[in-house]
């Protein structure tokens, strides 16, 4: 059979430990015998990045900019135990944090559903897609501890020196003080991509925030979602007949509960780093959920919601076998394969990434799967396969489905 042909190249970020394996290994069994790809290779292993003094991180981030679809494998956080165990020259920073700061970009986290692993909320039928916006609140916060009586205060000064203050408490005993801002242009790009993003993939877009006790904090979310939308995306949303609606956190928190699911919900920095972790719990395993970066320019990049999966990695280096679940990593490949299709207008890529997903989801179902799966699964006759023995089957469910 002949190779499916690209046009453009997509952006290739490798990565460490277990999901740099697995990253070969899906590559060789799942992408190359059916993809003539193409590629441009960057090499995001902490050893490269030390190597490089992080330049390739910088550079694949830029190289993403310029070809619009990229393709991450998990990496390595450095910390005090990581500095020593790769003898770095410095701790250098995350490279998800880099990258999301040239993008510009908001991160989707969505949950791969497949039968025989049921959400733990019952009337969730399809996927909850996560948006976080990525900068400030109480991650760009300033903090103070007070020790005892004295007045707080809000205090801006202007470039041309003017002046607005505003009390924040009069204490009459210790306590504590907290100041965080954000930013028009952050928020404006936050509000682009989700409105872009919900287009892309045809489904309704939710956003909470607490504007009825945040009357200019939350507020000003709220307005500049309404304003973008009003002004740019109200006539797309109805022509694609999708929906945007913007409500209270705590009245989404409800709504989602009792909800079928197959929406995106955008959440403020805080709130969204608590709603995924709750909603990939809920929906049964971090190995199935993926994640893409949108830029509000509309560039790309796909990558696995989990880790490097040091612990199997261990293992692995001591020649034992491992059950590692690569679902989110081929994921990863196939949206932006299907991505780059689409861009190009390639439909055999397209077909190409469904049916892989496909070919994935149907080895699961009929009882194959690494053993993650195979802990919470209620299907009976269950086949636990290692890491190499799961890409094979699935391998064989693609050629069948061919
Ligand atoms: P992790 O790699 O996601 O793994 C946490 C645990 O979750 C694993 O030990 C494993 O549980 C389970 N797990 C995760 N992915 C799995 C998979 N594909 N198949 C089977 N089980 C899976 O998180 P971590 O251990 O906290 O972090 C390890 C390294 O990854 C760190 O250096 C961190 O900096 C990095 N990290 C990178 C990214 C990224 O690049 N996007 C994201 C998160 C973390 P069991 O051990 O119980 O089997
Ligand atoms: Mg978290």
């Amino acid at each position: 059979m002949e190779k499916i042909k690209m046009m453009t190249p997509i952006v290739e970020m490798d990565g460490d430990e277990m999901a740099r394996i697995l990253w070969k290994m899906v590559k060789d069994e799942l992408i190359h015998p059916y993809v003539e790809l193409k590629s441009e290779y960057f090499d995001l292993g902490l050893e490269n990045r030390n190597e490089t003094a992080d330049q390739v991180t910088v550079d694949a981030a830029n190289a993403t900019k310029k070809y619009g679809v990229a393709v991450k494998c998990a990496t390595i956080t450095p910390n005090a135990a990581r500095m020593k165990e790769y003898n770095l020259k410095e701790m250098w920073k995350s490279p998800n944090g880099t990258i999301r700061a040239i993008l510009d970009g908001t991160v989707f986290r969505t949950p791969i559903i497949v039968k025989g692993i049921e959400p733990y909320v019952r009337s969730w039928k399809k996927p909850i897609t996560i948006a976080r916006h990525a900068y400030g609140d109480v991650y760009k916060s300033v903090e103070m501890d007070i020790q005892g009586p004295g007045k707080a205060k809000l205090i801006f000064t202007g470039e041309d020196g003017t002046e607005i203050q505003e009390t924040v408490f009069e204490f009459k005993g210790p306590g504590v003080l907290q100041g965080m801002h954000n930013l028009d242009k952050s928020i404006a790009s936050f509000a682009r991509s989700c409105f872009n993003y919900a287009l892309d993939i045809r489904q309704d877009l939710w956003f909470a925030a607490k504007d009825t006790i945040s009357k200019k904090y939350d507020h000003t979310f709220k307005d500049i979602f309404d304003e973008i939308f009003n002004a740019q995306y109200k006539e797309k949303f109805e022509q694609a007949g999708i929906t945007y609606f913007y409500t209270l956190i705590d009245d989404a928190i409800a709504r989602v509960m009792k909800s079928e699911g197959g929406f995106i919900w955008a959440c403020k920095n805080y709130d969204g780093d608590v709603m995924s972790d709750m909603v990939s719990s809920a929906f049964g395993s971090l190995a199935m959920m993926t994640s893409v970066l949108v830029s509000p320019d509309g560039n790309y990049e796909y990558e696995a919601a989990h880790g490097t999966v040091q612990r199997h990695y261990y293992k692995y280096l001591k020649g034992e076998k491992t059950s590692t679940n690569s679902v989110a990593i081929l994921f990863a490949w196939t949206g932006a394969l299907r991505k780059r299709g689409e861009l190009d207008g390639i439909e055999a890529l397209k077909q190409f990434a469904d049916r892989m997903e496909q070919a994935a989801i149907r080895t699961i179902e009929s009882g194959k799967m690494t053993n993650d799966l195979a802990v919470i699964t209620s299907l009976e006759n269950v086949q636990t396969l290692d890491s190499a023995e799961f890409i094979k089957a699935v391998r064989a469910s693609y050629e069948s489905l061919l």
